[in-house]
This record gives C-alpha cells, structure tokens and sequence, in this order.
C-alpha cells in the first residue's frame, strides 16, 4: 500500500485537510488513486455531511480540533479563530491609553 500524504485535498471545498478529516473508506479511495498514478484527492468527512473533527483558523492559518474554537466561532468556520488567536486580539486592543503611561515610568530599555 502506498502512504499517503499527510494531507490530501479534499475534491469538494478544495482544501488540503489531515488525514484524520477523512473516513477510513474515503482514504481507501485515495490510495486507490494513487496507485493509479493520479493525485489522491477525495471527500472530506464534512463534505459528506459528516462532523467536522477540525477547522482551520482565520487568524493563524492552523488546523485545530474544534475543542479549540468556541462555539460561536465553529458557527462561522471561514472565519473561525481559535480560542488562542481570539486571546492574542483582546490583549492587543488598547485597554485603555491612561493605563500605558503608568506602565513606562518604571520600564528603562
Ligand atoms: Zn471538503
Ligand atoms: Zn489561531
């Protein structure tokens, strides 16, 4: 049997997804392929109406379990941010200017 990238792509939304994305019969289906010389390209659980077992993060560009993605992002998976990039924004949104220059009177670089 030939192995199989560690991702292929899925022929339905086109995107290259983690094994894991796939049923076991739809990798059968790849590897199929791919002995026959072409790309082993098929249809990813979702595609098939399945649960999704991951999603690809807007912010970072990583895939990452659902456990990752609060519910109101999983509602909106193109544009899903994961529970750490979500983080990342609210402490980079200026809080509140006042409190910066308190901050700086003890910071000597
Ligand atoms: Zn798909
Ligand atoms: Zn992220």
């Amino acid at each position: 049997m030939p192995a199989l990238p560690e991702q292929i792509k899925c022929e339905r939304c086109e995107k290259m997804k983690k094994l894991r994305n796939f049923s076991q019969k739809r990798l059968h289906d790849a590897q199929r392929k791919m002995r026959a010389g072409s790309p082993p390209t098929t249809i990813c659980i979702p595609c098939t109406g399945g649960p999704a077992q991951e999603l690809q993060c807007f912010g970072c560009d990583v895939w990452k379990d659902l456990e990752d993605f609060s519910k109101s992002q999983r509602k909106a998976p193109d544009t899903a941010k994961c529970s750490s990039c979500i983080k990342e924004q609210v402490e980079l949104e200026p809080v509140d200017s006042s409190a910066q220059w308190d901050d700086s009177s003890d910071c000597e670089i």
